[in-house]
């Protein structure tokens, strides 16, 4: 069972599209990843429900 799933957001910095990978063997977490196209900090945060994401959230970090 794979739990580790790509899903795209919307960078709020450069507004470029960003693929990230989710942990859903958790049932959520928040964490700060930096944007692979622009270098900033954004504050990452989902829910896993049954198993799939549930919602996601990006916010602006710095
Ligand atoms: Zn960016």
């Amino acid at each position: 069972m794979d739990l580790l799933q790509h899903y795209e957001v919307t960078c709020p910095h450069c507004w470029e599209t960003v693929d990230l990978e989710f942990d859903l063997s958790v049932p959520g977490q928040s964490y700060f990843e930096d944007c692979p196209v622009c270098c900033k900090a954004m504050l990452v945060s989902y829910t896993v429900a049954d198993g799939e994401i549930d919602e996601v959230g990006v916010e602006a970090a710095d």
